[in-house]
């Protein structure tokens, strides 16, 4: 019992002894195994960091997939819209909207934001374009006209004509007949029978030969 009971006050006062360099040892031990933890982790870290960089540029190269859904929609738009003539008949006043024209009905100089195609009574008018008929009605001015919507803010416009055989809200062709030109327009009662055809787009005049095709009047 002596024995032991010494050993164990043997132990104690080694402990008590060396416990500074114990206590030491054990920090050493931590701070290391700290120290390979975080040389451990930054190893598994750094692939972590080097593997995004290929990930991000291979965005950079996905473009190409997307290139193809950005390329169609700008190739598709490019379908040219081309007018049919409203007639074939002579033009007798032209689309002037830079200089003003001689008006002989009204007696003055102004701009023409249309195309007047001279005839006879006996002349039809076709539609420029596929689209619904979004107005037929009589202006003082005008005379009888006929409005057409083709979409997209597109529309075209025949004046002077005798009693259109389209209705509002009737789907035309391109070559649908509108109407006879006539001279029910006031404004051009002394050109007599014609068509007045203008094109607008989202309500302002627009140029009709940029709709013809080329080599058309
Ligand atoms: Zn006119």
């Amino acid at each position: 019992m002596d024995k032991k009971y010494a050993k164990n006050g043997k132990s104690k006062a080694f402990l008590k002894r060396n416990m500074y360099y114990i206590i030491m040892g054990v920090c050493i031990l931590a701070i290391g195994a700290m120290i390979t933890v975080a040389l451990l982790t930054q190893d598994k870290a750094d692939p972590v960091i080097t593997d995004p960089t290929p990930v991000a540029e291979d965005p950079t190269n996905d473009p190409v997939v997307n290139d193809p859904v950005v390329t169609n929609p700008v190739t598709e738009p490019p379908e040219p819209i081309v007018f049919t003539l409203p007639s074939d008949n002579d033009v007798i006043k032209d689309y002037e909207m830079d200089t003003v024209v001689w008006w002989s009905t009204l007696k003055l100089y102004k701009v023409h934001n249309g195309i007047d195609f001279g005839g006879t009574e006996n002349d039809s008018v076709v539609a420029a374009y596929a689209g619904t008929v979004s107005e037929v009605g009589y202006d003082a001015l005008e005379g009888n006209y006929v409005k057409i919507d083709h979409g997209d803010g597109l529309t075209t416009y025949y004046g002077s004509l005798s009693d259109p055989v389209v209705v509002t809200g009737q789907t035309v062709d391109a070559g649908t007949v509108l109407g006879n030109m006539s001279a029910s327009s006031t404004a051009e009662l002394l050109q007599g029978p014609h068509v007045h055809f203008s094109v607008f787009v989202d309500g302002q005049v627009a140029d009709p030969y940029e709709y013809f095709p080329e080599g058309d009047k």
